[in-house]
């Protein structure tokens, strides 16, 4: 009877020192596999020219290498590239390079489809499927960095947990994906290069402030008033934007970090200057910074783009209150490449 074969990145270092020892083999055979699979990349146990051919065999009995494949590549008219990437099972999920003048920011997903409902959100038109593995995290960062490195000649600088997914409800994965991701076992990336994006899991807000983790968070608002943050964000009925202001002021408190929040403003849904100071209101807590990001229609029409104007409106009434702003421009559209375009269209 055949086993099924097991992924040799579910193991820690330590598990895998020890398959060598069990078998009569130095644990140190356990790190120069270690360091092939995580820093160096490896595809195959074939690649690992420094362990012999019998290892390597034994290798190929007990494991399998479930590597990633960039199925196929999109370049934008404005260089962003879109990636998409193929599963060992053979499900399908999408990342993004976004490049500016001086920096590369990879843009991963963290879960094939969503469990949430975001009505503006094409990712969540699809079922969610999965959690990613954190080797497959991993592994999108790497198809990036290394595209960076050929198009732009220079290394990934940022990443954004901005693709498909809602990384706090794949939390452990995350986690242990940006762990290999800051390690100098593996890319050795600073963690104040990487943001999380979420929509806002109080609980896991909270949890990820005890473990006092060292990157970035973002949260998806786009209102500040509950009623309509629930028609648009259909779980912000379970949690509150109370819950989460609470959570909020709970990870500032432990982590001195400044809050991002992702917004866009709707014609007729949060274009007034009554959601505006609820903004003000909700996040002058802490140092934060408003990104009002660009809306990407993605359906027929049910949501449209504020204007120009109310947008001036809430920059105003951000700036006035002392409340860092940016107003970002999509990247990527003609490839629905750009927020909210996720979903496998390809
Ligand atoms: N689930 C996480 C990660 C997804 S990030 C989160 O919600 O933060 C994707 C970002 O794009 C989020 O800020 C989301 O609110 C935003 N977004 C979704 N659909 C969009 C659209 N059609 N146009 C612009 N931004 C969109």
């Amino acid at each position: 009877m055949e086993t099924k074969k097991k992924d040799i990145r579910a193991l820690t270092k330590e598990q895998l020192r020890n398959f060598f020892v069990e078998r009569g083999d130095k644990a140190f055979r356990g790190n120069q596999v270690y360091e092939w699979l995580w820093q160096k990349s490896a595809h195959t146990f074939d690649a690992m020219t420094n362990v012999s051919k019998e290892t390597r065999q034994m290798l190929e009995e007990h494991f399998v290498i479930n590597h990633i494949r960039v199925d196929q590549m999109q370049r934008s008219s404005d260089g962003t590239i879109k990636n998409a990437v193929r599963l060992h099972d053979g499900l399908i999920v999408e990342s993004v390079l976004i490049p500016t003048e001086t920096r590369t920011t990879a843009c991963v997903s963290s879960q094939v489809g969503c469990s949430l409902d975001c009505r503006f959100c094409a990712t969540a038109r699809m079922k969610r499927m999965r959690n990613l593995n954190p080797d497959e995290i991993y592994d999108q960062v790497v198809a990036i960095d290394n595209e960076s490195r050929l198009y732009f000649d220079r290394p990934l600088s940022n990443i954004v947990f901005m693709g498909m997914g809602e990384p706090l409800m794949n939390y452990n994965n995350v986690l242990k994906a940006i762990d290999m991701i800051t390690s100098p076992e593996g890319l050795g990336m600073s963690p104040k290069r990487i943001t999380v994006s979420t929509s806002g899991v109080p609980k896991m807000i909270k949890k990820m402030a005890d473990e006092e983790v060292k990157f970035g968070l973002a949260v998806s608002l786009h209102s500040a008033i509950d009623e309509v943050r629930t028609s648009i964000m259909p779980f912000n009925a379970t949690f509150s934007l109370a819950d989460l202001r609470e959570a909020l002021e709970y990870w500032y408190s432990k982590t001195k970090s400044r809050i991002t929040y992702e917004y866009v403003v709707w014609e007729g849904i949060n274009d007034t200057q009554e959601a505006a100071d609820a903004l003000v209101k909700f996040c002058r807590f802490a140092p934060s910074k408003v990104n009002l990001i660009e809306y990407n229609p993605i359906d027929d029409g049910e949501f449209q783009q504020a204007s120009s104007t109310a947008v001036d409106m809430y920059q105003r009434t951000l700036e006035k209150n002392g409340i860092t702003v940016t107003v970002r421009r999509s990247r990527g559209k003609d490839i629905d490449a750009a927020c909210g375009q996720l979903a496998n269209k390809t």
